[in-house]
Protein backbone atom coordinates (compact mmCIF):
# COMPACT_ATOMS: atom_id res chain seq x y z
CA UNK A 1 0.00 0.00 0.00
CA UNK A 2 1.44 3.58 -0.84
CA UNK A 3 2.53 5.43 1.83
CA UNK A 4 0.68 8.56 3.25
CA UNK A 5 2.50 11.60 3.72
CA UNK A 6 2.20 12.91 7.25
CA UNK A 7 0.13 16.56 7.84
CA UNK A 8 1.92 17.75 10.52
CA UNK A 9 3.75 21.01 8.76
CA UNK A 10 7.42 21.14 9.38
CA UNK A 11 9.69 23.64 8.40
CA UNK A 12 11.71 23.13 5.70
CA UNK A 13 14.60 25.69 5.11
CA UNK A 14 13.06 28.58 3.03
CA UNK A 15 14.74 28.42 -0.60
CA UNK A 16 14.22 31.51 -2.98
CA UNK A 17 15.87 31.35 -5.93
CA UNK A 18 14.71 32.90 -9.54
CA UNK A 19 12.40 29.90 -10.54
CA UNK A 20 11.61 28.34 -7.13
CA UNK A 21 10.61 29.92 -4.14
CA UNK A 22 9.07 27.66 -0.43
CA UNK A 23 7.98 30.03 1.99
CA UNK A 24 6.56 28.04 4.58
CA UNK A 25 5.99 24.77 6.05
CA UNK A 26 5.36 21.77 4.43
CA UNK A 27 2.10 21.04 3.99
CA UNK A 28 1.37 24.96 4.27
CA UNK A 29 -0.50 25.61 7.46
CA UNK A 30 -3.42 27.37 5.27
CA UNK A 31 -3.64 24.06 3.59
CA UNK A 32 -4.13 21.63 5.84
CA UNK A 33 -7.84 22.63 6.26
CA UNK A 34 -8.39 21.46 2.51
CA UNK A 35 -5.90 18.25 2.94
CA UNK A 36 -8.04 17.09 6.59
CA UNK A 37 -11.22 17.61 4.03
CA UNK A 38 -10.24 15.34 1.25
CA UNK A 39 -8.83 12.92 4.06
CA UNK A 40 -11.79 12.80 5.38
CA UNK A 41 -14.35 12.85 2.48
CA UNK A 42 -12.39 10.83 0.34
CA UNK A 43 -11.86 6.96 -0.07
CA UNK A 44 -8.16 6.34 1.07
CA UNK A 45 -7.01 5.49 -1.69
CA UNK A 46 -7.14 9.19 -3.27
CA UNK A 47 -4.49 9.98 -0.74
CA UNK A 48 -0.66 9.24 -1.64
CA UNK A 49 0.92 12.33 -3.48
CA UNK A 50 2.52 14.89 -1.51
CA UNK A 51 0.56 16.80 0.62
CA UNK A 52 0.66 20.18 -1.73
CA UNK A 53 -2.66 22.18 -2.24
CA UNK A 54 -2.40 23.10 -6.42
CA UNK A 55 -3.79 26.47 -6.49
CA UNK A 56 -2.58 27.20 -9.90
CA UNK A 57 0.26 26.11 -12.66
CA UNK A 58 1.62 28.59 -15.41
CA UNK A 59 4.01 26.18 -18.02
CA UNK A 60 6.66 24.54 -15.59
CA UNK A 61 5.68 26.09 -12.56
CA UNK A 62 2.80 24.89 -9.87
CA UNK A 63 1.42 27.50 -7.31
CA UNK A 64 -0.49 26.67 -4.03
CA UNK A 65 -2.42 29.80 -2.50
CA UNK A 66 0.28 30.13 0.16
CA UNK A 67 3.18 32.09 -1.67
CA UNK A 68 5.12 28.73 -2.29
CA UNK A 69 6.21 27.94 -6.15
CA UNK A 70 7.81 24.71 -7.31
CA UNK A 71 9.21 23.68 -10.37
CA UNK A 72 7.25 20.88 -12.01
CA UNK A 73 8.67 17.52 -12.72
CA UNK A 74 5.49 15.73 -12.74
CA UNK A 75 3.35 17.77 -16.00
CA UNK A 76 0.51 16.44 -13.33
CA UNK A 77 0.74 12.74 -14.21
CA UNK A 78 2.77 13.27 -17.47
CA UNK A 79 -0.58 15.31 -18.48
CA UNK A 80 0.74 19.04 -19.24
CA UNK A 81 3.41 18.26 -22.49
CA UNK A 82 2.69 21.69 -23.49
CA UNK A 83 2.56 23.11 -20.28
CA UNK A 84 0.21 24.12 -16.97
CA UNK A 85 -2.27 26.59 -17.86
CA UNK A 86 -0.85 27.79 -21.55
CA UNK A 87 -2.82 30.70 -22.26
CA UNK A 88 -3.71 29.20 -26.03
CA UNK A 89 -5.35 26.36 -24.39
CA UNK A 90 -7.40 28.62 -22.01
CA UNK A 91 -8.16 30.71 -25.10
CA UNK A 92 -9.15 27.68 -27.28
CA UNK A 93 -11.47 26.34 -23.93
CA UNK A 94 -13.06 29.53 -23.18
CA UNK A 95 -13.58 30.20 -26.97
CA UNK A 96 -15.46 26.78 -26.88
CA UNK A 97 -17.36 27.55 -23.64
CA UNK A 98 -18.66 30.71 -24.98
CA UNK A 99 -19.95 29.45 -28.07
CA UNK A 100 -22.50 27.68 -25.72
CA UNK A 101 -21.59 23.66 -27.34
CA UNK A 102 -20.30 21.96 -24.04
CA UNK A 103 -21.45 18.50 -24.93
CA UNK A 104 -22.45 16.81 -28.28
CA UNK A 105 -22.89 12.43 -26.66
CA UNK A 106 -21.90 11.41 -30.45
CA UNK A 107 -23.94 13.50 -32.38
CA UNK A 108 -21.17 14.74 -34.92
CA UNK A 109 -19.44 18.61 -33.88
CA UNK A 110 -16.72 20.42 -35.84
CA UNK A 111 -14.85 19.99 -33.15
CA UNK A 112 -14.59 16.67 -33.29
CA UNK A 113 -14.43 15.98 -36.71
CA UNK A 114 -11.38 18.43 -36.41
CA UNK A 115 -9.46 16.33 -33.96
CA UNK A 116 -9.63 13.43 -35.92
CA UNK A 117 -8.58 14.76 -39.00
CA UNK A 118 -5.82 16.65 -37.18
CA UNK A 119 -4.37 13.30 -35.21
CA UNK A 120 -4.84 11.14 -38.61
CA UNK A 121 -2.81 13.59 -40.57
CA UNK A 122 0.46 13.15 -38.01
CA UNK A 123 -0.18 9.61 -37.51
CA UNK A 124 1.83 7.24 -40.00
CA UNK A 125 -0.05 4.83 -41.93
CA UNK A 126 -1.76 2.49 -41.15
CA UNK A 127 -3.32 4.34 -37.88
CA UNK A 128 -6.06 5.93 -40.56
CA UNK A 129 -8.79 6.07 -37.66
CA UNK A 130 -9.12 7.50 -34.68
CA UNK A 131 -11.77 6.89 -31.85
CA UNK A 132 -12.18 9.39 -29.04
CA UNK A 133 -12.72 8.35 -26.12
CA UNK A 134 -12.33 10.52 -22.13
CA UNK A 135 -9.35 8.41 -19.94
CA UNK A 136 -6.54 6.11 -20.72
CA UNK A 137 -8.02 2.97 -19.13
CA UNK A 138 -11.18 3.21 -21.54
CA UNK A 139 -8.61 3.38 -24.70
CA UNK A 140 -6.74 0.47 -23.22
CA UNK A 141 -10.47 -1.65 -22.76
CA UNK A 142 -11.43 -0.44 -26.31
CA UNK A 143 -7.97 -1.83 -28.12
CA UNK A 144 -8.45 -5.04 -26.39
CA UNK A 145 -12.35 -5.40 -27.18
CA UNK A 146 -10.76 -4.42 -30.91
CA UNK A 147 -8.08 -7.21 -30.63
CA UNK A 148 -10.45 -9.85 -29.31
CA UNK A 149 -13.17 -9.06 -31.61
CA UNK A 150 -10.56 -8.99 -34.59
CA UNK A 151 -8.91 -12.40 -33.19
CA UNK A 152 -12.55 -14.58 -32.69
CA UNK A 153 -13.46 -13.27 -36.20
CA UNK A 154 -10.10 -14.51 -38.03
CA UNK A 155 -8.97 -17.27 -35.92
CA UNK A 156 -12.13 -18.52 -34.14
CA UNK A 157 -13.07 -18.19 -30.36
CA UNK A 158 -9.57 -19.90 -29.34
CA UNK A 159 -8.32 -16.61 -30.61
CA UNK A 160 -8.89 -14.29 -27.79
CA UNK A 161 -5.11 -14.20 -26.03
CA UNK A 162 -4.13 -10.32 -24.76
CA UNK A 163 -0.50 -11.15 -24.17
CA UNK A 164 0.91 -8.11 -22.26
CA UNK A 165 3.98 -7.55 -19.27
CA UNK A 166 4.99 -7.64 -16.46
CA UNK A 167 5.30 -4.92 -14.20
CA UNK A 168 2.96 -3.11 -16.98
CA UNK A 169 0.17 -0.69 -16.26
CA UNK A 170 -2.33 0.13 -18.54
CA UNK A 171 -4.95 1.44 -15.91
CA UNK A 172 -7.63 0.52 -13.09
CA UNK A 173 -10.82 -0.84 -15.21
CA UNK A 174 -11.60 -4.34 -15.05
CA UNK A 175 -9.83 -5.51 -18.47
CA UNK A 176 -7.30 -2.82 -18.25
CA UNK A 177 -6.29 -3.87 -14.55
CA UNK A 178 -5.88 -7.47 -15.91
CA UNK A 179 -3.72 -6.57 -18.94
CA UNK A 180 -1.36 -4.83 -15.72
CA UNK A 181 1.63 -7.11 -14.68
CA UNK A 182 1.39 -5.27 -10.79
CA UNK A 183 -0.06 -8.92 -9.21
CA UNK A 184 -0.78 -6.91 -5.93
CA UNK A 185 -3.10 -4.37 -8.12
CA UNK A 186 -5.92 -7.49 -9.13
CA UNK A 187 -5.83 -9.29 -5.59
CA UNK A 188 -9.30 -8.02 -5.69
CA UNK A 189 -10.07 -10.10 -8.86
CA UNK A 190 -10.49 -13.58 -7.61
CA UNK A 191 -12.24 -14.70 -11.28
CA UNK A 192 -9.02 -13.90 -13.41
CA UNK A 193 -9.83 -14.29 -17.02
CA UNK A 194 -7.19 -16.48 -18.37
CA UNK A 195 -7.38 -14.94 -21.56
CA UNK A 196 -4.59 -12.24 -20.02
CA UNK A 197 -1.12 -13.70 -19.80
CA UNK A 198 1.79 -11.54 -19.30
CA UNK A 199 5.72 -11.93 -20.42
CA UNK A 200 8.76 -10.33 -18.65
CA UNK A 201 9.58 -6.87 -19.89
CA UNK A 202 12.73 -6.51 -21.45
CA UNK A 203 14.02 -3.68 -19.42
CA UNK A 204 17.67 -4.87 -19.05
CA UNK A 205 17.77 -3.82 -15.39
CA UNK A 206 14.87 -5.59 -13.28
CA UNK A 207 15.33 -8.59 -16.62
CA UNK A 208 18.58 -8.69 -17.86
CA UNK A 209 17.98 -10.87 -20.64
CA UNK A 210 16.14 -8.78 -23.25
CA UNK A 211 16.36 -11.07 -26.15
CA UNK A 212 13.24 -12.27 -28.10
CA UNK A 213 13.59 -15.84 -27.07
CA UNK A 214 12.24 -15.19 -23.29
CA UNK A 215 9.42 -13.83 -25.15
CA UNK A 216 8.25 -17.24 -26.38
CA UNK A 217 9.53 -18.98 -23.93
CA UNK A 218 6.91 -17.01 -21.85
CA UNK A 219 4.20 -18.18 -23.54
CA UNK A 220 5.08 -21.66 -23.86
CA UNK A 221 5.28 -21.83 -20.07
CA UNK A 222 1.90 -20.20 -19.50
CA UNK A 223 0.69 -22.77 -22.04
CA UNK A 224 -0.33 -20.38 -25.25
CA UNK A 225 -0.01 -21.24 -28.73
CA UNK A 226 1.18 -18.75 -30.73
CA UNK A 227 -2.14 -19.01 -33.17
CA UNK A 228 -4.62 -18.00 -30.62
CA UNK A 229 -3.12 -14.61 -29.44
CA UNK A 230 -5.41 -12.14 -30.81
CA UNK A 231 -2.96 -8.91 -29.72
CA UNK A 232 -0.04 -7.79 -27.77
CA UNK A 233 -0.35 -5.06 -25.91
CA UNK A 234 3.26 -3.13 -24.73
CA UNK A 235 3.49 -0.06 -22.99
CA UNK A 236 5.97 2.04 -25.49
CA UNK A 237 8.06 2.50 -22.22
CA UNK A 238 7.24 0.69 -19.35
CA UNK A 239 5.57 3.93 -17.27
CA UNK A 240 7.31 2.24 -13.37
CA UNK A 241 10.72 2.25 -14.63
CA UNK A 242 10.65 4.74 -17.99
CA UNK A 243 12.91 2.10 -19.37
CA UNK A 244 11.83 1.21 -23.61
CA UNK A 245 12.58 -2.06 -24.55
CA UNK A 246 15.33 -3.01 -27.14
CA UNK A 247 14.72 -2.01 -30.99
CA UNK A 248 15.90 -5.13 -32.13
CA UNK A 249 13.14 -6.97 -29.28
CA UNK A 250 10.37 -4.78 -30.63
CA UNK A 251 10.80 -5.68 -34.62
CA UNK A 252 11.04 -9.11 -33.80
CA UNK A 253 8.12 -8.70 -31.59
CA UNK A 254 5.94 -6.47 -34.52
CA UNK A 255 7.40 -10.06 -37.61
CA UNK A 256 5.92 -12.33 -34.66
CA UNK A 257 2.58 -10.57 -34.71
CA UNK A 258 1.94 -10.57 -37.88
CA UNK A 259 3.45 -14.07 -38.52
CA UNK A 260 0.90 -14.98 -35.77
CA UNK A 261 -1.95 -12.62 -36.89
CA UNK A 262 -2.00 -11.09 -33.42
CA UNK A 263 -2.34 -7.15 -33.34
CA UNK A 264 0.53 -5.23 -32.51
CA UNK A 265 -1.06 -2.55 -29.69
CA UNK A 266 1.19 0.30 -28.17
CA UNK A 267 0.03 1.93 -25.19
CA UNK A 268 1.11 5.35 -25.77
CA UNK A 269 -0.82 6.98 -23.47
CA UNK A 270 2.11 8.50 -21.35
CA UNK A 271 4.84 8.17 -24.28
CA UNK A 272 2.93 10.15 -26.69
CA UNK A 273 2.57 13.66 -27.97
CA UNK A 274 6.51 14.39 -27.47
CA UNK A 275 7.55 13.16 -23.89
CA UNK A 276 10.39 11.24 -25.47
CA UNK A 277 11.44 13.43 -27.71
CA UNK A 278 9.78 11.66 -30.99
CA UNK A 279 6.36 12.89 -31.52
CA UNK A 280 4.95 9.23 -30.90
CA UNK A 281 7.25 6.89 -28.50
CA UNK A 282 6.59 4.67 -31.14
CA UNK A 283 9.10 6.16 -33.42
CA UNK A 284 12.18 4.87 -31.12
CA UNK A 285 11.49 1.11 -32.38
CA UNK A 286 11.02 1.91 -36.17
CA UNK A 287 8.31 -0.11 -36.14
CA UNK A 288 4.48 1.24 -36.31
CA UNK A 289 1.43 -0.92 -34.42
CA UNK A 290 -1.81 -1.78 -35.50
CA UNK A 291 -3.17 0.40 -33.01
CA UNK A 292 -2.53 2.93 -30.52
CA UNK A 293 -4.11 4.15 -27.41
CA UNK A 294 -3.39 7.99 -26.20
CA UNK A 295 -4.45 9.94 -23.21
CA UNK A 296 -2.50 12.41 -20.91
CA UNK A 297 -0.79 14.69 -23.27
CA UNK A 298 -3.25 14.38 -25.90
CA UNK A 299 -4.54 17.94 -24.61
CA UNK A 300 -2.21 19.00 -22.00
CA UNK A 301 -5.41 19.37 -19.73
CA UNK A 302 -9.27 18.39 -19.83
CA UNK A 303 -9.57 14.46 -20.04
CA UNK A 304 -9.38 13.13 -23.43
CA UNK A 305 -8.06 9.73 -25.11
CA UNK A 306 -7.80 8.14 -28.64
CA UNK A 307 -7.00 4.62 -30.23
CA UNK A 308 -6.07 5.13 -32.98
CA UNK A 309 -5.72 2.33 -35.81
CA UNK A 310 -5.74 0.28 -39.00
CA UNK A 311 -9.38 0.61 -40.65
CA UNK A 312 -10.24 -2.58 -41.13
CA UNK A 313 -9.42 -3.22 -37.28
CA UNK A 314 -11.18 -0.20 -36.30
CA UNK A 315 -14.26 -0.57 -38.35
CA UNK A 316 -15.43 -3.79 -36.75
CA UNK A 317 -18.08 -2.69 -34.89
CA UNK A 318 -21.45 -0.70 -36.44
CA UNK A 319 -23.13 2.17 -36.35
CA UNK A 320 -23.72 2.85 -32.11
CA UNK A 321 -22.19 -0.03 -30.92
CA UNK A 322 -18.77 1.57 -30.09
CA UNK A 323 -19.86 4.77 -28.50
CA UNK A 324 -19.16 6.76 -24.89
CA UNK A 325 -21.42 9.41 -23.56
CA UNK A 326 -18.51 11.73 -23.68
CA UNK A 327 -16.68 10.83 -26.53
CA UNK A 328 -15.09 13.60 -28.24
CA UNK A 329 -16.06 16.52 -25.88
CA UNK A 330 -16.44 19.61 -28.01
CA UNK A 331 -14.38 21.52 -25.11
CA UNK A 332 -11.95 18.80 -24.68
CA UNK A 333 -11.39 18.49 -28.40
CA UNK A 334 -10.59 22.41 -28.81
CA UNK A 335 -8.10 21.78 -25.84
CA UNK A 336 -6.94 18.68 -27.49
CA UNK A 337 -5.88 20.70 -30.86
CA UNK A 338 -4.71 24.07 -28.85
CA UNK A 339 -2.39 21.40 -27.04
CA UNK A 340 -1.11 19.84 -30.48
CA UNK A 341 -0.66 23.38 -32.51
CA UNK A 342 1.83 24.60 -29.26
CA UNK A 343 3.78 21.23 -29.29
CA UNK A 344 4.08 21.64 -33.16
CA UNK A 345 4.19 24.80 -33.09
CA UNK A 346 6.50 25.87 -30.32
CA UNK A 347 9.35 22.44 -31.65
CA UNK A 348 9.08 20.81 -28.26
CA UNK A 349 9.39 17.68 -29.59
CA UNK A 350 12.68 18.63 -30.44
CA UNK A 351 13.05 20.49 -27.41
CA UNK A 352 12.17 17.63 -25.59
CA UNK A 353 15.20 15.31 -27.72
CA UNK A 354 17.87 18.19 -26.36
CA UNK A 355 16.89 18.72 -23.08
CA UNK A 356 16.25 14.91 -22.43
CA UNK A 357 20.04 14.96 -23.26
CA UNK A 358 20.90 17.23 -20.69
CA UNK A 359 18.80 15.50 -18.42
CA UNK A 360 19.87 12.10 -18.96
CA UNK A 361 23.82 13.14 -18.86
CA UNK A 362 23.16 14.71 -15.53
CA UNK A 363 20.79 12.07 -13.88
CA UNK A 364 24.11 9.60 -14.72
CA UNK A 365 26.87 11.74 -13.33
CA UNK A 366 24.29 11.75 -10.29
CA UNK A 367 24.13 8.05 -10.39
CA UNK A 368 27.76 7.56 -10.74
CA UNK A 369 28.71 7.90 -7.02
CA UNK A 370 25.74 6.02 -5.61
CA UNK A 371 25.68 2.26 -6.16
CA UNK A 372 22.00 2.47 -4.55
CA UNK A 373 21.06 4.08 -7.63
CA UNK A 374 20.72 0.99 -9.54
CA UNK A 375 19.60 2.74 -12.76
CA UNK A 376 18.86 6.26 -14.72
CA UNK A 377 16.30 4.73 -17.49
CA UNK A 378 13.88 6.46 -19.85
CA UNK A 379 14.53 9.18 -23.06
CA UNK A 380 14.25 12.81 -23.62
CA UNK A 381 11.81 14.55 -20.83
CA UNK A 382 11.02 11.17 -19.05
CA UNK A 383 13.12 9.49 -16.99
CA UNK A 384 12.96 6.96 -14.43
CA UNK A 385 15.72 7.04 -11.05
CA UNK A 386 16.00 3.68 -9.73
CA UNK A 387 16.84 2.99 -6.32
CA UNK A 388 18.11 -0.31 -4.78
CA UNK A 389 19.89 -1.90 -2.35
CA UNK A 390 23.04 -2.68 -3.74
CA UNK A 391 23.71 -5.40 -1.60
CA UNK A 392 21.06 -7.51 -2.75
CA UNK A 393 19.96 -5.36 -5.90
CA UNK A 394 16.58 -5.12 -4.83
CA UNK A 395 13.82 -2.25 -4.58
CA UNK A 396 14.44 0.39 -2.19
CA UNK A 397 10.87 2.19 -1.87
CA UNK A 398 12.48 4.20 1.32
CA UNK A 399 15.16 5.90 -0.67
CA UNK A 400 13.22 6.79 -3.24
CA UNK A 401 10.50 8.05 -0.73
CA UNK A 402 13.11 10.54 0.76
CA UNK A 403 14.32 11.39 -2.03
CA UNK A 404 11.21 12.78 -3.49
CA UNK A 405 10.24 14.28 -0.18
CA UNK A 406 13.41 16.35 0.32
CA UNK A 407 13.13 17.62 -3.53
CA UNK A 408 9.87 18.85 -2.96
CA UNK A 409 11.20 20.83 -0.24
CA UNK A 410 13.73 22.47 -2.15
CA UNK A 411 11.50 23.43 -4.42
CA UNK A 412 11.45 20.74 -7.25
CA UNK A 413 7.76 18.99 -7.88
CA UNK A 414 7.07 15.29 -8.44
CA UNK A 415 4.27 12.46 -7.69
CA UNK A 416 4.89 9.56 -5.75
CA UNK A 417 7.33 7.01 -6.32
CA UNK A 418 6.39 4.88 -8.99
CA UNK A 419 7.33 1.50 -10.29
CA UNK A 420 8.50 -2.40 -8.69
CA UNK A 421 8.08 -2.16 -4.39
CA UNK A 422 7.84 2.24 -4.95
CA UNK A 423 11.87 2.33 -5.87
CA UNK A 424 11.48 4.82 -9.31
CA UNK A 425 11.31 8.08 -8.65
CA UNK A 426 10.18 9.56 -12.40
CA UNK A 427 10.66 12.66 -13.86
CA UNK A 428 8.63 14.12 -16.18
CA UNK A 429 8.68 17.82 -16.55
CA UNK A 430 6.30 20.11 -18.89
CA UNK A 431 8.30 20.09 -22.14
CA UNK A 432 7.95 23.44 -22.24
CA UNK A 433 10.47 23.95 -19.77
CA UNK A 434 13.79 26.10 -20.24
CA UNK A 435 17.32 25.08 -20.32
CA UNK A 436 17.45 27.21 -17.10
CA UNK A 437 15.02 25.78 -15.09
CA UNK A 438 15.74 22.48 -15.76
CA UNK A 439 19.52 23.07 -14.71
CA UNK A 440 18.31 24.71 -11.61
CA UNK A 441 16.12 22.01 -10.70
CA UNK A 442 18.49 19.33 -11.35
CA UNK A 443 20.79 20.62 -9.22
CA UNK A 444 18.24 21.29 -6.17
CA UNK A 445 17.39 17.46 -7.26
CA UNK A 446 21.07 16.56 -6.91
CA UNK A 447 20.88 17.95 -3.62
CA UNK A 448 18.24 16.25 -2.40
CA UNK A 449 19.54 13.00 -3.44
CA UNK A 450 23.45 12.92 -2.14
CA UNK A 451 21.39 14.61 1.34
CA UNK A 452 18.68 11.42 1.44
CA UNK A 453 21.91 9.30 0.60
CA UNK A 454 23.88 10.47 3.99
CA UNK A 455 23.62 8.36 6.35
CA UNK A 456 20.10 7.35 8.89
CA UNK A 457 21.05 11.07 10.41
CA UNK A 458 19.41 12.28 7.09
CA UNK A 459 16.56 10.42 7.34
CA UNK A 460 13.73 11.99 7.82
N1 LIG B 1 -1.79 3.38 -19.73
C1 LIG B 1 -0.67 3.93 -19.23
C2 LIG B 1 0.65 3.60 -19.85
C3 LIG B 1 -0.75 4.79 -18.14
O1 LIG B 1 0.37 5.33 -17.64
C4 LIG B 1 -2.01 5.08 -17.58
C5 LIG B 1 -2.16 6.02 -16.41
N2 LIG B 1 -1.10 6.14 -15.58
C6 LIG B 1 -3.14 4.48 -18.14
C7 LIG B 1 -3.00 3.65 -19.22
C8 LIG B 1 -4.51 4.75 -17.58
O2 LIG B 1 -4.90 6.03 -17.89
P1 LIG B 1 -6.08 6.74 -17.05
O3 LIG B 1 -5.56 6.96 -15.67
O4 LIG B 1 -6.32 8.02 -17.80
O5 LIG B 1 -7.24 5.83 -17.09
Amino acid sequence: MAKEYDLTPKQVPHVQTALRCIQTEIPAPGSVAALEALARWEPVAMRGQPPIVWDHAAGFQVYDAFGNCWIDWSSGVLITNAGHGREEIRDAISRQAAKGLLTSYCFPSQERAQLVERLTGLLPEPLKKVFLLTTGSEAVECAIKLCRAWGVRHGGRAKNVIVSFEKGFHGRTLGSQQAGGIPALKEWIVNLDPGFVQAPFPDGFWTKDTSFDVFERSLRESGVEPQNVAGVLMETYQGGTAAFAPPAYVQRLRDWCHGHGALLVFDEVQAGFGRTGTLWGFEHYGVVPDLACFGKGISSSLPISAVAGRPEVMDQFGPGSMTSTHSGNPVCCAAALASIELILGEGLVTKSAQLGVLLHQRLREMQQPHPEIGAVLGQGLVAGFICIHPEKREPDGELAWKIVRRSIEKGVLMFSPVGYNGSTVKIAPPLCITEEALRESLEAFEDAVNESLAGPEAAR
